[in-house]
């Protein structure tokens, strides 16, 4: 009989768990050379999860040293694309094989609800990696046409040591998106996760070894925002890939160019506009929509539909819809398997959204929620919040917020929906419901965002296709056969055969 997968499995699993804090170097777990630690604590109950090694410049060195070493060694750069693919393809299953141990360290380490770790997080990032080693021996180079007595090609090279700094609403699967394409390409990884969700990534390193990374390729150093300071400014990290705020990422720009020029990628906020058009073709099915692409995860989606922009004539039966949709996010105890949303992740994030709802109660219409509750001693747990914001220069309506709360800004006209929607410093995704195909095509070209679904928000997350933002949501695209490029350096060679 099928094990019965309920709060108290996941309890148990909880309970059984041994988890490693100390930082991933050179094949092995390390503690900081200072033998500094800092506490993890669960989102979900405030409790202690472990000790994480507090790394700083010396461990950095350390790290990129070893990276250094096994990239010029060969033990992975040189690698025949299918022997890498081999590697990569273990590690997925190995993941796969652990996917209820990672999945419930990954809802212990950010207060997400274990439907959305089992269901999204470990699924997209086995998905992930498996892609990226499928893709390795079926890309290839290019042969120019050049005059007869020449030869030449265009080949693709790994960089060398590539760092990856990342987030912590989706630790593991962000970290995927950066290492997988960065790893497929035969670079050498120092990972550096965020110090709020330092777990998950930690025990998946130990399970690349086991598949037979060899040591040195994946690194894994824990810290606070400084660790990733030293990485953007290290004189032998040959490329830098950032998930996160657009004033650290604009930091790790800084840095980049007063060291070593060392490629920069990055993937910043958004504030993303779904548009209702007085056409759209099932009302109920865009009110659902939208609540989940704002309040799954708790906001905490750098994609979330933030901003709701419909048009007047159907504002009051699109409101009355999605009213009774964002009921069914109020969030529940994340390792209950029926909760649909959790923890926010920390009690600065948490102030952060309060301090926003408060702003909201100044310059729009307060519809639903706004109020903390209080399902755990010390967790942080939030309403779904939902805004009427008449006026689309209100902050609310601008700002990223990162949290569960909606604002609903009403328009006239097309031309109105998409100035609203592009006039914010944002372009990372946008969405359009209409019937009309004239309508459509004029948003889809219109909207500046590096994503644009029609009739659906949040849909079809496919490794085929491109994910990041026009202007500050950032630079590049994760995913897809495009992100490889990221990860390498293009070289042309020209041979005089005659
Ligand atoms: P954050 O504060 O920018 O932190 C991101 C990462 O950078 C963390 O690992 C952080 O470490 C590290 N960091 C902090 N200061 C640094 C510095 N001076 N130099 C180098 N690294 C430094 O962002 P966050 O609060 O974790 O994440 C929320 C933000 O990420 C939101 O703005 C959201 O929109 C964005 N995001 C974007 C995407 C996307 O794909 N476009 C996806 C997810 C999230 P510590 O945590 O240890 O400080
Ligand atoms: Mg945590």
């Amino acid at each position: 009989m099928p094990e019965l997968k309920d709060r108290a499995y996941w309890l148990e699993k909880a309970q059984s768990l041994r988890i490693e804090g100390r930082a991933f170097v050179e094949g092995r777990y390390v503690d900081a050379q200072s033998a500094a630690t800092f506490n993890a604590y669960s989102p979900v109950d405030g409790s202690l999860l472990a000790p994480v090694a507090l790394c700083a410049s010396a461990d950095v060195d350390l790290a990129v040293a070893a990276a250094r070493r096994s990239f010029e060694a060969g033990v992975w750069s040189q690698l025949a694309a299918r022997e890498r693919k081999a590697v990569l393809l273990k590690w997925a299953a190995l993941l796969e094989a652990h996917s209820d141990e990672l999945a419930v360290l990954e809802s212990l380490d950010s207060g997400k609800p274990i439907a959305d770790t089992t269901g999204g997080d470990l699924p997209g990032t086995i998905y992930c990696l498996r892609w990226f080693a499928e893709l390795i021996d079926k890309v290839h180079g290019e042969v120019p046409a050049t005059d007869p007595q020449f030869f030449g090609t265009v080949t693709a090279q790994p960089m060398g040591v590539v760092a990856a700094v990342v987030p912590w609403n989706y630790p593991l699967l962000m970290a995927a998106w950066k290492f997988a394409p960065a790893l497929a390409a035969g670079n050498s990884v120092v990972l550096k996760p965020s110090e709020k969700t330092p777990l998950s990534v930690l025990r998946v390193a130990a399970l690349a070894v086991e598949a037979g990374l060899p040591a040195g390729v994946f690194n894994v150093v824990t810290g606070d925002g400084a660790v990733g300071r030293d990485l953007s400014l290290h004189g032998d990290v040959d490329c830098i890939a950032f998930t996160g705020s657009g004033k650290v990422g604009r930091e790790i720009a800084r840095n980049a160019a007063a060291s070593n020029l060392k490629r920069v990628w990055l993937e910043l906020g958004g504030k993303s506009a779904n548009i209702v058009m007085a056409d759209c073709p099932d009302i109920t099915q865009a009110a659902r929509s939208a609540a989940a692409a704002i309040f799954a995860n708790m906001g905490q989606v750098c994609s979330a539909g933030s901003r709701l922009l419909v048009q007047r004539s159907v504002a009051e039966p699109l409101l009355r819809e999605l009213l009774v949709a964002a009921d069914a996010y109020q969030p529940g105890h994340p390792l209950d398997p029926d909760s649909v949303t959790g923890a926010i992740i920390d009690g600065v994030q948490f102030e952060r959204v309060l301090h926003y709802i408060d702003i909201g109660k100044q310059e729009a219409q307060l519809l639903k929620g706004g109020q903390p509750l209080a399902l755990e001693a010390s967790g942080a747990y939030l309403e779904p919040t939902i805004f009427l914001a008449e006026d689309s220069s209100a902050r609310i309506a601008n700002e990223e917020i990162f949290g569960p709360v909606l604002v609903v800004i009403p328009f006239d006209t097309l031309e109105d929906a998409i100035a609203i929607a592009n006039q914010t410093e944002f372009g990372l995704a946008a969405a359009v419901w209409s019937s009309d195909l004239k309508t459509i095509h004029i948003a889809t070209r219109q909207l500046k965002a590096g994503t644009v679904w029609v009739n659906c928000y949040d849909e079809l997350v496919d490794m085929n296709f491109p994910f990041g933002g026009f202007k500050e949501s950032g630079n590049g695209r994760d995913n897809s056969v495009h992100a490889l490029s990221k990860y390498t350096e293009l070289k042309s060679t020209i041979m005089r055969c005659a």
